[in-house]
Formats: C-alpha cells, structure tokens, sequence
C-alpha cells in the first residue's frame, strides 16, 4: 500500500465522519471519541510506510475496514467501476511547472499536457500558487480522468475527460466542515497550549476573540488554565483547505469556567451565546490590542502591563510596534491626529457617554479620521512610541462622562441577549454541545493528569 493510498483512506475516513456526524446528531458522542482516537493512529499509519514492524500491520487492517465500512456513494463508485482508478493529490512547491506536478500525480497523458497547457479554459493552472493544492485521477495506464486545481479560498478549476476530449470550467468551493475536538492546558502561553494540541493559529485567536469580554488573554491567563474547543475543519472532496469556525468552547481561568456556543438565527446572524442564552459579546472589548502570536509572547509571559490607571489616567501595555489596535467598542472617531504627549492619538466617543482613548500609535488604519464610524474589533491603529513614551506600548483610556475609569475593572454593559423566540432551539444545540464538551473534558484530563 502505498503512501497516496493511505492518505486516500485517511480522507475518506475524515469525510465519512462528518456524514455521521450530520445525519445522525445522536451520535455527535460518539463521533467525538472516533475523531479523538483515530487522529494518533493515522500518525502510525503514516509511518507504516518507512517501518516494516508486524505489529503495526495489525492496526492498518482494522483502520482500513472502518474507512471502507462508510464509503460516500461517489467514492463507491471510484472503487467499483469497471476500471480501477488511482486519486494523487500534491502541493504546488515554489518553481513548480504544469509538466512536474503532472509526473508527481503519476499523469502519463500527452493529450491532457497539451490540453492543459493551451486550453483558454483551463488559464488558471499557469498561474500555479505555491501552497495550493492538485489532485488527478487516473487510470492504471496513466492516463487522465480528470484534474482539480484548487487555486483560490472559493473557486477551483475542473478539468474532465468526456467523449470528445477535455473539458475545463471553473467552479465554485462549496467546502463541507468536518468538526474537530481538542483540549488543552496553558503552561506557558496559549500559543505553546494550541501548538501543543495541533490547533491552527486562526482557531486559537478565534478562541482568545471569543472570551475577550471576559479574559484579557494578554494578562488573565495563568498556568493550569484549560479549554475544550470544538471548531471546523474546511475540505473540498477530502482535500484540507482551511480553519473554519469555532463551534463551542469552554475556558477555565483562575477556576471559573467560562462556556461559548455558536448559534446562527434565521436572519442570518451568528453570535457566541453563553450556556443560559446570553450573549457572549460586551458591548466593549476587555483590551484594545489585538491577540497575535507575537503580541501574546511579548513582555514577559503574563503581564505586558506596564503602568496600571492609579499611577496615571490609563493602561499602558506593552506590545511590538505595528500591533494592531482595536476599537474596543462601536463608536465614532472624536479625535485621529497628533497631540502633545499622546504623539500620535485616537479618541472615540461611544453610546452612554462612554470615550475610549488611544495613544502613542505608530500609524493610523486607513480611512480613520474625524467622523469615521468604526465597529467593536476593527483596526483602528498600530501601536507605536510616538509622544513621550520611552518605548512602543499603547496608552488606553476609559472615561465615562469625561471621568477616567480603570478599563480593567469597570463593570461594562452587555451586548442584546438571544431573542426570546430563539431560546428553544438554542438550548437544544448548546445542551448538546456542552454534553460533548464536558466527555471531551473528561476523556482529555482524566486520562493525562
Ligand atoms: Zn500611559
């Protein structure tokens, strides 16, 4: 068995659980322990290729029956036509030409070279993206069935073979999410607990994003902190194309846990509610500087705190230069300019008489200036050490009717909750997502600790 082979298999399994998954909600349960368990043995699987231990021939068979125990109708097909056929699928590497991917593939097909290379249709593979993934199948002589070239995050060029010769047209990426369980423990920063846990970037900022209104992932975190997310994984026919959507979560800092379900209503707004129906959102965002990779790591481990409000009239924090500043709430640009020992500075008035003051920025985003609308999260500058600052850090500022207020403790009004005719049907969905979080919880702890 082959290397491609395997990771065929290994698609295969991953999209039939996710046809479990949405047929039979009774079995989420289940299917959380399945996705769990069969991520490490895949790793073995993967390294049966460079071993030729006995034992492991024993766990390849037993995966192999599951993953052909769930084939999709269209995967049936593949397998029991009248002709067997092969499905290679390769990243585009640096330099790589139309020729070099089609050998990689095993393509052994003059006619499908030439097609490719000179059809108008089929323009985009000259453009071929590092990164971006092919897939051909073929038949055992070589010969092309058909070539997938996912170019763009929405669009992907088709190419088939029909009965008078290839046809290619661009189509568009209608990505199936397959739902992925993990858990982890902050030792040390949640980068270090996500790399740990295999957790894309994009799904642990989403995460410290989500509980922004209650954890301040720059300064709260502490060591022994947990979390259970169940977020998306977005594939086109078995093929990885990207992080999708937080589903649920649960964090527990300093021992209060904290809990977020995803619900979308039938207007087509989608919001983080917690377990009793309340939005997770807050009208104001806990700190204004964006949570990245660098910034999280800057500063000490915890506490890029630099000056708290009592010793002057904001928050310093530390941060990189070029940090991405948010507005911490909707509001309107009162101020966007030079002044004193601010430097550069931005100040927003919001509802309630509430205004929020930025200071010492490097730059402005683009389009904020006087008068400018902006909404809670959205770049408004990048942290700087313009005006009298010894060093980059952002100067934030809570005031309420002109009174400075400490950002960090003031007691911030909260965000609509969920419209009483949506209660039911949330419930339902946050009941069993939080069943799934707590036998994740369960499964993960009890058994490392
Ligand atoms: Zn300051």
């Amino acid at each position: 068995m082959t290397f491609a082979e395997l990771k065929i298999l290994a698609q295969k399994q991953g999209s039939s659980l996710l046809n479990m998954v949405r047929s039979n909600p009774a079995k989420r349960a289940l299917t959380a322990v399945a996705v769990l368990f069969a991520l490490p043995v895949f790793g073995v699987l993967t390294a049966f290729g460079v071993s030729s231990d006995t034992q492991l021939d024993r766990i390849e068979r037993r995966e192999i029956s599951v993953a052909l125990a769930l084939p999709s109708p269209e995967e049936a097909a593949l397998s029991l036509g009248e002709q067997t056929t092969f499905r290679n699928s390769e990243r585009i590497q640096r330099g790589d030409t139309v020729a070099a991917l089609l050998a990689r593939l095993n393509v052994e097909d003059q006619a499908a070279f030439s097609f490719l290379r000179t059809d108008k249709s089929a323009r985009s593979i000259f453009q071929l993206r590092p990164g971006r993934t092919v897939q051909a199948v073929t038949d055992p002589a070589g010969r092309l069935n058909s070539f997938t070239y996912l170019h763009s995050p929405d669009q992907y060029l088709q190419v088939s073979r029909s009965p008078t010769g290839f046809v290619a047209e661009e189509r568009k990426i209608v990505p199936a999410a397959q739902h992925v369980y993990k858990s982890g423990t902050i030792r040390s920063s949640l980068f270090a607990a996500t790399d740990e846990a295999g957790i894309p970037d994009a799904i642990a900022t989403q995460i410290a994003r989500i509980f922004s209104t209650d954890i301040d992932f720059h300064i709260d975190l502490r060591k022994g902190d947990r979390f259970t997310v169940v977020y998306e994984m977005l594939y086109h026919e078995g093929e990885y194309l990207r992080p999708g959507r937080v589903m649920s979560a649960e964090f527990v800092n300093s021992g209060k846990t904290f809990q977020a379900f995803l619900f979308g209503d039938s207007d087509g707004n989608e919001s983080y509610y917690s377990a009793d129906g309340q939005n997770r959102a807050k009208s104001f965002l806990r700190s204004a500087l964006a949570f990245s990779r660098v910034s999280s790591g800057f500063g000490g481990r915890f506490h890029p705190l630099l000056k708290n409000w009592r010793q002057h009239t904001g928050v310093d924090f530390a941060a990189p230069r070029g940090t991405p500043i948010w507005a911490t709430a909707d509001g309107v640009v009162e101020f966007a300019g030079v002044k004193g020992g601010y430097g550069n500075m931005i100040e927003i008035r919001h509802s309630g008489g509430i205004t929020t003051l930025y200071g010492h920025l490097s730059g402005f985003a683009g389009g904020v200036r006087r008068g400018t609308r902006v909404s809670q999260g959205q770049t408004i500058g990048f942290v700087g050490a313009t005006g009298w600052a010894t060093g980059p850090h952002l100067h934030y500022e809570f005031k309420v009717s002109g009174i400075h207020q400490d950002p960090l403790r003031v007691a911030l009004p909260k965000a609509e909750p969920l419209q009483q005719k949506y209660l039911v049907a949330f419930q339902q969905l946050a009941s069993a997502q939080a069943e799934n979080l707590a036998q994740l919880r369960e499964t993960s702890f009890g058994r490392f600790e």
